[in-house]
């Protein structure tokens, strides 16, 4: 029997945090008496996630594991989880309980009564350093005035998603998956729940400034010709 519901978890050095992760999601899932599904992605981890993994795999088969031949960094992984998760709804979520587990009954009530996207919004970013607030503040600025495609802000990867967006997803071939952005791009019928986003309690985390600088282009980059017609007009200028 196809799940109704798939939860796919991105995972990348996430061992110290596997044991909260599972004990916190498997009631909240149980407790929807609906099937489901959890997919989990090792992205190349260092540490011994992927052998924790095929131990729960083992204890209970609807944790499924994909395992990447090395890090191919959180977008990547999680399309690898999309590709192959199977349920009529799928929700992506970080492995750190960062994303509140507890909204997903809420998203799927929203999804139930007829929203095929269901955005989960941080209702702050107070736990964030200024200097992140304002990092982040501009980045979602500057994309929303140079891209065609509206990007919410404060929104990340945590979201329901109903079968009819992933398989547009699935379709796109871009090679460089700013997910957020192609989220956005697909559109249908949406609503937004709010929520605080807690602080990392294992682990650390994965995205330095050199990583979110390198998401920021490349978010920036397929989602706007501005850069191109930056160099065009320069190149133009140039010459003449
Ligand atoms: N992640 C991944 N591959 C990477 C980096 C991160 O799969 O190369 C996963 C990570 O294990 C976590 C999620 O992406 O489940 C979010 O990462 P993290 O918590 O480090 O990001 P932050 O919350 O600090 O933005
Ligand atoms: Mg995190």
């Amino acid at each position: 029997m196809l799940p109704d519901l798939s939860i796919v978890a991105p995972m990348y050095n996430e061992s110290q945090g596997l044991d909260d992760f599972f004990t916190t999601l498997s009631p909240i899932l149980e407790g929807l008496e609906l099937p489901w599904e959890m997919v989990c992605i090792n992205d190349g981890s260092r540490d011994d996630t992927l052998e924790r993994l095929t131990a729960f795999h083992q204890q209970d088969p609807r944790i499924k594991v994909i395992d990447l031949s090395r890090n191919f960094g959180k977008e990547a992984a999680m399309t690898a989880g999309l590709d192959l998760a199977q349920g009529r709804a799928v929700i992506p979520i970080d492995a750190d309980l960062q994303d509140d587990p507890m909204l997903i009954p809420e998203m799927v009530a929203k999804w139930r009564e007829g929203y095929e996207v269901v955005l989960a919004k941080r209702a702050s970013r107070k736990e964030d350093t200024p200097f992140k607030r304002f990092t982040a503040g501009s980045f979602y600025r500057l994309i929303n005035i140079v891209s065609r495609v509206e990007i919410p802000e404060n929104t990340g990867d945590f979201r329901l998603m109903d079968r009819v967006v992933v398989d547009a997803i699935k379709r796109l071939d871009e090679k460089n998956r700013f997910m957020k952005g192609l989220f956005a791009w697909a559109g249908f019928k949406t609503c937004t729940l709010t929520f605080e986003r807690k602080a990392r309690t294992k682990g650390d985390s994965k995205w330095n400034y050199r990583r979110l600088w390198t998401l920021a282009l490349d978010g920036i980059f397929s989602f706007s010709n501005l850069p191109l017609k930056v160099w065009t007009y320069l190149g133009l200028a140039i010459s003449s």
